[in-house]
């Protein structure tokens, strides 16, 4: 299955093979990669090692990753920003994890749904090819894969309200149709996902009730959602353009999201985490306070320096960008069923929130008072990189059932749906 609304040629910008991230390497690919003498093939490359052992296994087993050079580049990486295995012995001679990037994949009942990671530049630059004419390739890179992801069993709509495959999928068309729908904008389309979600929710209920009582039901979930795809969900649409921001900002669904950041850049201690989560909570509360800056790298700053940076969501440029991205993250099926559509969308607009703010603290670094598309590119490679695709942040859901309770009554809160949404 193949999105038709991302390309993707790799550019050889070399961006990916010297990011601040850990790329693992699988152990055959190491054994085979160290046995080669590297300073006997044309052009030879200088010895040393080139993998270091990891204190830990990533997520994928993996427990080695390259050796960097001092400028922070993997050690393969050649100075034409050519990778110097793919040069010397051919892409198949790379590391799955170096030929799978950016591809992600994801089995369902129709067949593997293939995305692509909006860390990579040319990806967020939308260089390339269409997937479609790629097919061959993609077939090969996805036969070598070990990360396949897998639905989870049940789907889940919301708290203990399982979906069907074809409930899921009608669901992932409507949301897919209000994001491309060019009679709204952005938060409008955002906003018209969230009220979907919501009528979904109670359709599946009268649904769920009907059963229980032995009767047929008077609505169900797909027959409302064929409703709403005959007018080309303008009801929904209707409600969503009444919506307004708050009259005060509500920055509290940042805190948490800030806080995450900053436990996956430095690893704090479990209290210096709970610490943080804290003087997060209070200071975007307020709206005001300094904190260290965990997205640029720059010095700390005030939190009202970056509110009143502009951020445009109507700005064609960057609202097209970001309907691409999100679009794309439904697609892709990275957040969405994860811990159920529900949950899964209303993250997706916590980190819609995030990543408008952290376009605003890179334009501010760059001297702008306003964001442009360059800050939003970069805001996605950061949300894509620490949250998304290449992160565990989804398992924050995981870990203690009071978190997924307080993450639950945030995301209820039609003020946190609005503020997230339409704070400018
Ligand atoms: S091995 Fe090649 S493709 Fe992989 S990170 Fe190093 S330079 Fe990049």
């Amino acid at each position: 299955m193949l999105p038709d609304d991302v390309v993707f040629t790799c550019q050889q910008s070399g961006a990916c093979c010297r990011n601040d991230w850990l790329i693992g390497v699988d152990e055959p690919a190491r054994a085979r990669l160290e046995a080669v003498d590297w300073t006997r093939l044309q052009p030879p490359l200088p010895p040393g090692p080139k993998f270091r052992p990891l204190p830990f296994a990533l997520p994928g087993g993996e427990r080695a990753t390259f050796t960097r050079r001092a400028d922070g580049a993997c050690v393969f990486l050649e100075p034409n920003e050519r990778c110097g295995i793919h040069t010397r012995l051919g892409a198949g001679a790379k590391p799955q994890v170096c030929r799978e990037f950016p591809y992600s994949f994801v089995e369902t009942p129709d067949g593997v749904a293939v995305g692509l990671s909006f860390a990579c530049t040319a990806v967020r630059a939308h260089q390339g090819r269409a997937l479609s004419e790629q097919q061959p390739e993609i077939r090969e890179v996805l036969a070598g894969s070990t990360r396949v992801r897998r639905l989870p069993d049940p789907l889940v709509l919301y708290a203990s309200v399982d979906i069907t495959w074809a409930q899921y999928c009608a669901i992932e068309a409507a949301l897919l149709a209000l994001l491309a729908h060019e009679e709204c904008t952005l938060p409008t389309a955002l906003l018209a996902g969230s009220v979907l979600i919501s009528l979904c929710v109670g359709l599946s209920q009268v649904e769920a009730m009907a059963e229980r009582e032995g009767r047929a039901p008077t609505e169900t979930l797909l027959g409302g959602l064929a409703q709403l795809a005959t007018d080309r969900y303008r009801k929904v649409i209707e409600v969503a353009a009444r919506a307004r921001a708050p009259h005060r900002p509500r920055l509290t669904a940042l805190a948490p999201l800030y806080t995450w950041l900053e436990f996956s850049r430095r690893r704090p201690s479990r209290v210096g985490l709970v610490l943080a989560l804290y003087r997060n909570f209070f200071r975007f509360r307020r709206g005001r306070g300094r904190l260290p800056d965990w997205i640029t790298g720059g010095p700390p700053f005030d939190i009202a320096e970056v509110q009143a940076i502009a951020f445009d969501a109507t700005d064609p440029a960057v609202s097209a960008f970001l309907r691409e991205y999100w679009r794309h993250v439904v697609f892709r099926k990275t957040l969405t069923p994860l811990h159920g559509v529900f949950r899964g969308y209303q993250t997706m607009l916590a980190l819609y929130a995030f990543t408008k703010w952290a376009a605003k603290l890179t334009a501010r670094r760059r001297g702008r008072s306003r964001v442009t598309l360059d800050d939003a590119r970069d805001a996605v490679r950061l949300i894509e990189q620490r949250f998304v695709l290449h992160a565990r942040f989804a398992d924050v859901f995981t870990l203690s059932p009071v978190l997924t309770l307080m993450a639950d009554r945030l995301f209820r809160d039609p003020a946190f749906v609005r503020g997230a949404v339409l704070e400018p």
